[in-house]
C-alpha cells in the first residue's frame, strides 16, 4: 500500500517546476510582431561594399571563397579596363554568389577579405520558399549607391594617385564608407 508521502506529496512535488514557473515573468518574444534589435556585431546577411565614388571594393580575388568552410561562396573575377572599370583594382568580381542554404554565418570570409569589400549586416530574416532564392547574386549583395556615388563602370574619380584614392585625400566631399558596412 502506498504511503501518505507517495499518495499526497509526490504528485504535487512532480508539478513543482510547473507551479513555480506559472508565477514567473514571461520571456516569450512576440516575433515577428515585436522584433528585438540584434547585437551591434551580429553576423547577418553579407554586403559587398563600395568606395566613395561608387566603384566596387571587391577585386575578385576569391580569398573569401577559399576561406569558407561551407563552400558557400562562388566568385568569378574579370579584368577591368581603363575608363570602364568596376573596381579600382586590376580585377573585379564579375560573378559573386553566396549560397545561404550552406552558409553558417561564421564570418571567416569577411576576415579573409583584403579590401573590406565583404562585411556582414544585421539582417537575419533570410528564410524563403525556394532553394533558388537563397542563392544571393552580386546584385542582391551590393551596397546601395549613396549620395556622391556613381554607378560603375567609370574611371577612378578620387585623387590623382592610387595612394590618394585609397586614403580619400582629394576629390569631392563624399561619405567615408559604402552602404553601412561594419
Ligand atoms: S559566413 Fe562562413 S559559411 Fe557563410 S559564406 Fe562566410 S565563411 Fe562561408
Ligand atoms: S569579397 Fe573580398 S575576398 Fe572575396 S573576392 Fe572580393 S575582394 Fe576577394
Amino acid at each position: 500500500m502506498a504511503s501518505v508521502k507517495e499518495s499526497l506529496w509526490d504528485p504535487v512535488a512532480g508539478f513543482g517546476v510547473t507551479f513555480r514557473t506559472m508565477f514567473r515573468k514571461v520571456f516569450t518574444e512576440q516575433y515577428p510582431f515585436d522584433k528585438k534589435p540584434t547585437a551591434p556585431r551580429f553576423h547577418g546577411r553579407h554586403q559587398l561594399n563600395r568606395w566613395p565614388d561608387g566603384l566596387e571594393k571587391c577585386i575578385g580575388c576569391e580569398l573569401c571563397a577559399w576561406a569558407c568552410p561551407a563552400d558557400a561562396i562562388y566568385v568569378e573575377g574579370a579584368d577591368n579596363t581603363e575608363g570602364g572599370r568596376m573596381s579600382p583594382g586590376e580585377r573585379y568580381g564579375r560573378v559573386y554568389q553566396i549560397n545561404y542554404l550552406r552558409c553558417i554565418l561564421c564570418g571567416l570570409c569577411i576576415e579573409a577579405c583584403p579590401t573590406r569589400a565583404l562585411t556582414m549586416t544585421n539582417e537575419y530574416e533570410l528564410a524563403d520558399r525556394s532553394r533558388e532564392s537563397l542563392i544571393y547574386e552580386k546584385k542582391d549583395l551590393l551596397a546601395p549607391l549613396l549620395p556622391g556615388m556613381e554607378e560603375p563602370p567609370h574611371a577612378m574619380q578620387l585623387g590623382t594617385t592610387d595612394k590618394d584614392y585609397y586614403l580619400g585625400l582629394t576629390g569631392a566631399a563624399v561619405p567615408a564608407e559604402g552602404g553601412g558596412e561594419k
